[in-house]
């Protein structure tokens, strides 16, 4: 059956090998499954999450952080894994104290994942899953992770079309990914926390703010403030530093500054977005991102 998981509907035969716009073959390949630590602090806590970082990516950032793994080009990173390989690693992941299962670019594995999910669901897994997706999602994907899913982390990368074409060359992103926020929205509702601040269910929206690009970034949380529940939570990312191809576009081949950084954090603010996180602006550096090419792999767990 031809693949339509995400907007780009490419209608390929994956699972006979053929490929769409992401490149990923049928079965996820893991690059890394580890207890991750910098994620917003009610998503790590204090054990960590149980990041699962999936290969390949169905959009294509020109600054994208995990490129190693996501972009066409890279390597055949990580080992493939079927519903029952996957299902294990959540319980290994349990069993090292994990807080919860976190899904890094899940969307075009999800048919794989919701099996795998289903499983470990049966055998007893008793923490949540967390859906961390870039935002370019389809109602049907979503609606058949429902039930599955218990916290929906996705990004709002961007108000304007011309931007998504640009940096991620993704048609219509807000379109398909503010109608896919309202359902994520709908299916889990706001965040709902533990006695220790760790979060159970719930959404909660992140937005990276672009150097240059600021009155986009409030568009963005406008459009949040307007749209979805009082309580819903907001991570204003501050981490961005110019990797793989951003160089080629020198608006956005630096770091953010901190006039520009606060100028965002002001806006939220103003308009009355004051549940979620900000970020220091020391968090843009390599040390946060995870080293998929790393000789010792580390735990694939
Ligand atoms: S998941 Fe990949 S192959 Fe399927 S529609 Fe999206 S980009 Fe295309």
């Amino acid at each position: 059956m031809g693949c339509v998981l995400c907007p780009r509907r490419c209608n390929v035969d994956r699972q006979a090998g053929e490929k769409g716009f992401c490149q990923a073959g049928w079965l996820p390949r893991v690059a890394l499954a580890d207890l991750h630590f910098w994620e917003e602090p009610c998503i790590s806590g204090t054990r960590g999450s149980g990041a699962v970082f999936f290969s390949r990516c169905n959009l294509a950032c020109v600054f994208c952080q995990n490129h190693d793994i996501s972009q066409p080009g890279a390597g055949e990173i990580g080992e493939e894994m079927d519903p029952r390989g996957l299902k294990d690693i959540f319980f290994a992941l349990e069993a090292k104290g994990a807080h919860n299962i976190n899904l890094v670019s899940p969307t075009h594995h999800s048919k794989v994942i919701a099996e795998a999910i289903e499983l470990a669901k049966k055998e007893g897994i008793r923490i949540p899953f967390v859906y961390n997706s870039n935002g370019y999602e389809s109602m049907e994907t979503l609606r058949f992770m429902e039930g599955l899913i218990d916290v929906y982390l996705p990004d709002l990368k961007y108000h304007s079309d011309d931007l998504a074409m640009r940096y991620s060359s993704a048609p219509s992103y807000f379109r398909y990914a503010t109608s896919a926020i309202l359902e994520m929205a709908r299916q889990v509702g706001t965040p709902v926390f533990d006695s220790q601040g760790i979060i159970r269910k719930g959404l909660i929206v992140r937005h990276l703010v672009l150097p240059g690009h600021i009155e986009d970034s409030k568009a963005v949380l406008r459009w949040i403030k307007g749209n979805l529940p009082a309580g819903t939570f907001v991570s204003v990312m501050s981490q961005y530093y110019p990797v793989h191809r951003a160089l080629r576009f020198p608006e956005i081949s630096r770091k953010l500054t901190r006039r520009e950084y606060d100028e965002v954090v002001e806006e939220c603010l103003k308009i009355g977005l004051e549940d979620g996180y900000f970020q220091e602006l020391s968090s843009a550096s390599p040390e946060y991102t995870p080293d998929f090419l790393r000789k010792d792999p580390g735990s694939r767990t």
